[in-house]
């Protein structure tokens, strides 16, 4: 028979970091496994996508870059996520109408924040599937948590309840709950519907960052029991390599790579802590000084990525001089050598892969959560807002390779976290000596968080899960294509 035609693939990734980095590796993935690619961009993030692209040769031949042609005015989707991501999306409506009828692509995979996008997706016929950031089991949960509302009529923030209906006892608090009541900063993007996990109407399935085995009983129930077509692809970090086999991200590090792999070279196998809060938290100064100290304090080494502070001026770019840090400690860690800082952006795949790292703590964000799942790292859990708080229960009380810290609220919908009372330096060093200090629980949590790491990457190769997942999805848009 005649070979079937190939099969086009649009990515049309949210701006931000937790949201692009994962929808440009899944491009990743299906161009690996032979699709021919098209990341779609506004002007000013074009750019940070094509330097990706550009760094993975392999992928590089079959994955393209799309810019919209919008006038200077009208570019909104790049404003600066740590602000409110921006809800003018309409001058993108009709640049993405004429690009799909003429290309008309095999679907466009969308990141669930673009909501305003499905109508016109829809009414050019092109397949729509849905892209959203977070795993099966916090989809499962939240799905628990509103069909069963244990939350309502509890006197207290801080009163305990089960999630009911979920394969495991998965405690929480309300402090912990995004609040699904509150008026969400960003507007006409309706959090309450993404914030559940429901993807928007009509689409032809969902593409999800996970792998079968890290979550089998929440798979099933988000494919059985909420009903969603899903195809799990994941853990899609493992694809951001290049030739070299170095990671590749969107964003140039704040530090010379070279610099950071030579002080971790440096240090003994397993024995340094790896500290990052991802892209969008912002601790507040007092925060900062409580885990400074208490970093010390365990007398660990570690690599401590300080992105951005809350409460300073402008965008909360953090200043060299702030005194977000107990005095004399920058000169004491560079002394001593038991601590690295990373000021801003962290080669945070580099640094998770490197032999030197024994642990992770984590903002437990999704993405990072899985790097440390694919990196075989058990974690330090500091969920500080949004699912945070439903995959530091993941990791900890599911996959049993987490100790937390203590962090128990959250204040505002917004990712600015103002965290009424810290978590104290005494709570931080203990976790970290916990996890760190090589007792009989932590063996274990290392022991099982190398099974896991294993599982991820049977599940990515020949034979597995993510790539039958990948290779299905592939085969069924060309069938189409054929008929
Ligand atoms: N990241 C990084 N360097 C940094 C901070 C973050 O490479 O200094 C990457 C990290 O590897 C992950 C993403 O940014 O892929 C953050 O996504 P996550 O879902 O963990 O958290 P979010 O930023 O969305 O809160």
């Amino acid at each position: 028979s005649a070979p079937l035609p190939p099969v086009e693939m649009f990515f049309f990734p949210f701006v931000g970091g937790g949201h692009q980095i994962p929808m440009v590796d899944i491009a990743r993935v299906f161009a690996a496994h032979g699709a021919s690619s098209t990341i779609l961009a506004a002007p000013s993030s074009a750019p940070v996508f094509q330097r990706s692209i550009d760094g993975d040769q392999k992928s590089g031949r079959t994955i393209r870059v799309h810019t919209f042609q919008l006038h200077e005015d009208a570019v909104s989707l790049d404003t600066d996520t740590s602000a409110a991501p921006s809800t003018d999306t309409s001058a993108l409506l009709e640049p993405l109408r004429e690009l799909l009828i003429e290309r008309k692509p095999n679907c466009i995979v969308v990141d669930s924040f673009h909501r305003w996008s499905a109508e016109v997706i829809d009414a050019t016929g092109v397949l729509r599937i849905v892209f959203n950031g977070n795993g099966c089991f916090s989809r499962c949960s939240f799905e628990m948590l509103d069909a069963h509302k244990p939350h309502e009529g509890l006197d207290s923030e801080y009163e305990p309840f089960v999630i009911p209906g979920l394969p495991h006892k998965i405690e929480m608090t309300r402090s912990q709950l995004p609040h699904f009541h509150k008026a969400p900063p960003d507007g006409g993007n309706q959090p309450s519907g993404h914030r559940r996990g429901r993807p928007n109407n009509n689409h032809f399935g969902v593409v999800v960052n996970s792998f079968y085995d890290l979550e089998p009983q929440y798979v099933d129930c988000f494919r059985n029991v909420m009903g969603n077509r899903a195809w799990l692809v994941g853990p899609v970090s493992l694809f951001n390599r290049n030739v070299e086999d170095k990671a590749v991200r969107g964003k140039a590090s704040s530090v010379d790579e070279q610099t950071c792999l030579d002080w971790l070279d440096a240090k003994g196998p397993g024995s340094v802590l790896y500290v990052s809060f991802g892209s969008l938290a912002r601790l507040s100064s007092r925060q900062l000084h409580e885990l400074a100290h208490g970093l010390e304090a365990s007398g660990q080494n570690f690599v401590w990525v300080i992105g951005k502070v809350s409460g300073s001026e402008g965008n909360g770019e953090i200043s060299a001089d702030g005194d977000w840090l107990p005095d004399g400690f920058e000169e004491r860690m560079g002394e001593t050598e038991q601590g690295l800082l990373i000021r801003g952006w962290a080669p945070q795949l580099l640094i998770l892969e490197h032999p030197s790292v024994g642990g992770f703590m984590t903002h437990c964000g999704w993405n990072s959560t899985l790097e440390g799942v694919s990196s075989g790292l058990p974690m330090v859990t500091f969920p500080i807002s949004a699912e945070q708080f439903f995959n530091e229960k993941f990791i900890v009380d599911v996959l049993g390779i987490g100790v937390k810290s203590g962090s128990v609220e959250w204040s505002s919908w917004s990712w600015r976290n103002e965290v009424i009372e810290p978590v104290g330096r005494e709570k931080v060093e203990a976790a970290v000596r916990k996890l760190m200090g090589g007792g009989v629980e932590a063996e274990e949590m290392r022991r099982k968080a190398k099974e896991v790491k294993e599982m991820a990457r049977r599940a990515i190769n020949q034979g597995g899960t993510s790539y039958a997942d990948a290779d299905s999805l592939i085969r069924e848009l060309q069938n189409r294509n054929g008929d």
